[in-house]
């Protein structure tokens, strides 16, 4: 059994980023920039009033001295206007400033009376100006390959007047749950059966990952059902199995996909919960085979699913990980066993607490957590003790 940074590096090097595409900033949230890209435009554009007021040179002005308005400038269409020393330019937040000023004075620091203007203020060289560039200079780096295009990234990308970016790859995701105990929420359930709740887990993780072409099947424990529901999941990029991975007479994967072709890279990794686990390929679909267990589905999503779908859609080595947040642990926790354990638990006021049962089935705990601890191999861990916890929500 391989160790899960082993699994998880072993299934990085092994996927490739799929083509890059070239889409509208509407439809770019989330995904990852396929190229790095400079400002080609400086910000602000043009030197500008930062208020509404009026557009002076800042020597003729100080309390009492009195302008004469020569003119007015608004945002937008720029009038080529001067202002010379005595004078003033109504001005506009964004307005361009007129030739000769070098200030701004708000409109509440003067009276006005016809043309003339009465300044109530010291005015120093720069007051209210936005200076070109100030901001962002042109071939300033502005988005690096691989970065996560977040809303405030899209408008900085608006601003240059791009209206389309180049992005990763859109991967799409087939999920089969597999189970003769699995009855769909909404049915009625008979004795012995569950009601199938993994697959809405994963159609929602896989959401968040920006995989937005998903397909979903319920296929029972049975070998020719498996390997039929398995050639409809195979054209997806991407196959998640969840169920029968494990030993049992019931679990039928690993046969169901060495029966059609399919290579298994990695079965089984040193991780709880999810030893079961199963990684592989048929054609050019990667397949993951994961517990049915909740919880232990949950967790080998995160470490090992998520990590691959970001990188096929072209995100940065750095996106892979989910974040990690300092924490002071409020228990002592020990893992005596030889699998990192992965613990469920709430991050609130810097403190991580474990939550609920921590079993593989306890999908009531999962559902009150917001953060994991690893806790490796034989390692013991007493309560105040700062420790570093991965988050998800
Ligand atoms: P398996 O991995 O098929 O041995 O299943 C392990 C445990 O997970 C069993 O208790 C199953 O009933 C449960 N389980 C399997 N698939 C699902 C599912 N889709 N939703 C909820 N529980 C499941
Ligand atoms: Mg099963």
């Amino acid at each position: 059994m391989i160790s899960e940074e082993e699994a998880r590096n072993r299934i990085l090097q092994d996927i490739r980023p799929l083509p890059p595409r070239r889409i509208s900033l509407k439809c770019a949230l989330n995904c990852f920039a396929a190229e790095g890209y400079l400002a080609r435009l400086p910000l602000p554009g043009f030197d500008n009033s930062a208020m509404d007021g009026y557009a002076v040179v800042a020597s003729s002005c100080g309390p009492s001295k009195r302008l004469r308005v020569v003119g007015e400038q608004p945002a937008g269409a720029d009038r080529q206007l001067r202002v010379s020393f005595g004078e003033a330019v109504r001005i506009f937040t964004g307005a361009p400033l007129p030739a000769g000023a070098d200030a701004v004075i708000m409109q509440e620091d003067v009276t006005r009376e016809g043309v003339e203007i009465t300044v109530k203020t010291d005015v120093h060289p720069g007051d209210y100006v936005r200076r070109r560039a100030c901001d962002l200079s042109e071939g300033q780096k502005i988005l690096t390959k691989g970065e996560r295009i977040r809303p405030t990234i899209l408008a900085l990308l608006a601003s240059q007047g791009l209206a389309e970016v180049m992005v990763g790859g859109e991967a799409s995701a087939g999920i089969i749950s597999t189970g003769d105990e699995l009855a769909r929420p909404g049915e009625k359930l008979q004795a012995g059966q569950i009601y199938e709740s993994n697959s809405v887990l994963l159609e929602a993780l896989l959401q968040r990952c920006g995989v937005n072409e998903r397909s979903v099947e319920q296929c029972p424990d049975d070998p020719g059902a498996l390997i039929a529901a398995f050639k409809r999941g195979v054209q997806h990029h991407v196959l998640l199995i969840n169920g029968g991975v494990s030993v049992g007479e019931h679990d039928f994967v690993k046969s169901a996909m060495q029966s059609l072709g399919g290579e298994i890279d990695i079965w089984r990794v040193a991780i709880k919960p999810g030893k079961p686990f199963l990684y592989g390929r048929v054609g050019k679909c990667i397949v993951f085979g994961l517990p049915g267990n909740p919880v232990s589905a949950f967790v080998t999503f995160l470490q090992f699913v998520r990590p691959a779908i970001l990188k096929m859609m072209g995100g940065a080595d750095d996106e892979f990980r989910l974040q990690t947040v300092p924490a002071r642990l409020t228990v002592d926790l020990q893992n005596g066993g030889d699998r990192a354990h992965y613990i469920r638990g709430k991050l609130g006021n810097g403190c991580f607490t474990p939550v609920g049962r921590q079993e593989s089935h306890a999908l009531f705990g999962l559902s009150q957590s917001n953060a994991l601890l690893r806790l490796a191999p034989g390692t013991e861990i007493k309560h105040d003790t700062a420790v570093d916890v991965e988050i998800w929500d």
